[in-house]
């Protein structure tokens, strides 16, 4: 019988019932976050067996949740997360972002549970200031040109965004994480459909795209309807991510399934 490909998700969103059920179906283990109370109860009442929920106050929200609203929900939850700061796609002051991070990265500490990182902008910031609080993280959807090694430095897994097969920064992050700390992530599928209509207008603009939008993988598989499937989503994406690291698109999923579930996730969760 031939094998088949292995997925996981190490961020996620809520999205649609019909995303959540095929993420069963197809036993995708799903890392589900939440970012508000109502995000949170939602979260729960449809947790599953690989349908796994993360809660925490996402820095854009900083201003409208403070922390006690989340407490009760990341109490609940194995990992706290999406949490960060972010200077680009928001204006909430970052010194009230940073005062509501370091209170969740406080609490996660003292749970021993790992933490999901939102970066924008704040990428040096941020790498300072979790050394004040050793744990695990996931630095999601790196796209940095700078400052990975601060990050390498300590106990942190990366996962890579659906823009890999365009995005020179993200597909950087590929060649320079160690294999044992790479994810992938779709960070649920309207990010998806952004980071691929981002990609056609880079690559129109560039007088030479790292891919040839009609011919890469990315472009291939968002035409059979990666917009509606998680597994397609991230399929397009294990491909590009497998092609720089030089591996088949069964080994990567095998190892990216290993990397969440053996790694990050290591004694979080019941067995997968
Ligand atoms: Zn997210």
């Amino acid at each position: 019988m031939e094998e088949r490909i292995i997925f996981s998700d190490a961020h996620t969103h809520i999205g649609t019932e019909r995303e959540r059920q095929e993420r069963e179906n197809k036993g995708i283990v799903s890392l589900v976050c939440a970012s508000t109370p109502m995000e949170a109860q939602k979260v729960f009442s449809c947790k599953g067996r690989h349908l796994i929920p993360t809660c925490g106050v996402h820095p854009w929200y900083a201003l409208e949740w403070g922390m006690e609203s989340m407490e009760e929900w990341m109490k609940r939850c194995p990992v706290i997360g999406e949490v960060g700061m972010d200077s680009v796609w928001c204006s909430v002051p970052l010194d009230l972002q940073e005062d509501v991070f370091r209170r969740q990265l406080s609490m996660a500490c003292s749970q021993n549970k790992p933490v999901i990182l939102h970066t924008k902008g704040q990428e040096e910031n941020i790498a300072r200031i979790i050394r004040e609080y050793p744990n695990r993280y996931l630095i999601h959807w790196y796209s940095c040109e700078s400052h990975l090694e601060k990050y390498l430095s300590q106990e942190c897994y990366f996962s890579i965004g659906p823009d890999v097969w365009w995005n020179e920064a993200v597909a950087d992050v590929v060649r320079k994480v160690p294999r044992n700390r790479l994810l992938v992530e779709t960070d649920g599928l309207e990010a998806v459909k952004w980071a691929y209509e981002e990609g056609r207008k880079a690559c129109q603009h560039r007088p030479e795209p790292v891919k040839d939008p009609e011919r890469s993988a990315g472009a291939e598989l968002w035409e059979e309807g990666t917009e509606d499937s998680a597994a397609a989503a991230l399929t397009a994406t294990m491909e590009s991510v497998s092609e720089i690291m030089g591996i088949s698109l069964k080994e990567a999923g095998r190892l990216f399934r290993e990397n969440l579930v053996n790694g990050f996730l290591k004694g979080r969760t019941e067995k997968l």
